[in-house]
């Protein structure tokens, strides 16, 4: 693949044509907020609308997850209009997410805690209340449980189980509010064809997907 050069914050970056930008920016140490991400996507989702950049000569910011790398093309990852995106986007996201913190199996290696961080974002309910729904959690496989009430709805475990192990146990159903992580007929997971690989855990960005057993834990 032909190499061309990209302007991130000011720097230029050698990069493979066409590669997205969202991965160029983290390969060079240049921190872009992303959940839904996954580089292997042909067709990246785009759902999560985290990762917002300025493209130099456009108006509105793009998601870089989708931004192919072509010579000359000049971005910045912050400006006031990707920062007000981002902050609704997170802000959104935490509005239906039952935040715990201190008794979640992810705290200190969660996605939404790198980006409150990063981004200095509050991990609190804000401008959007919390929608308090909590739906109940599955732990009947043996050796992981789910909690709804965590899920960002990233998909990440859909792909991990639909495309890296070839399962099915899992996807996506109903939409808008009501959009879940859920099996086929909505049986429990242990009911379900899951062999309980854990590929779907380790690609969990949150707490929401979660090993039982502490040695195995992520
Ligand atoms: S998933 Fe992350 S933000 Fe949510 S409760 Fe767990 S550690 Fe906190
Ligand atoms: S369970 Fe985890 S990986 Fe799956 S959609 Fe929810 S947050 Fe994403």
């Amino acid at each position: 693949m032909s190499k061309v050069t990209v302007i991130i914050d000011g720097r230029e970056i050698k990069a493979p044509a066409g590669r997205k930008l969202l991965w160029v920016a983290l390969e060079n140490g240049i921190y872009i907020p992303n959940l839904c991400a996954v580089e292997e996507y042909a067709r990246p989702p785009a759902s999560c609308r985290l990762c917002f950049v300025q493209v130099e000569g456009r108006e509105k910011p793009v998601t870089s997850c989708t931004l192919p790398a072509a010579d000359g093309l000049a971005v910045q990852t912050r400006s006031p209009r990707v920062d007000r995106l981002v902050r609704t986007a997170f802000e959104l996201l935490l509005s239906d997410h039952r935040l715990q913190c201190a008794s979640c199996p992810a705290n200190r290696a969660c996605e939404l805690q790198k980006i409150a961080r990063e981004r200095k974002l509050k991990l609190r309910y804000g401008r959007f209340p919390y929608l308090q729904r909590e739906p109940a959690p599955d732990d009947s496989p043996q050796t992981f449980a789910f909690d709804p009430s965590r899920c960002v709805l990233c998909g990440r475990c859909i792909w991990a189980d639909q495309e890296v192990a070839k399962i099915g146990a899992i996807g996506f159903s109903r939409r808008g509010i009501n959009r879940s992580v859920t099996t086929f007929k909505d049986v429990a997971l242990a009911e379900s064809p899951c062999n309980e690989c854990g590929l779907c855990v380790k690609a969990c960005p949150v707490g929401a997907l979660y090993f039982k057993k502490t040695a195995e834990s992520k």
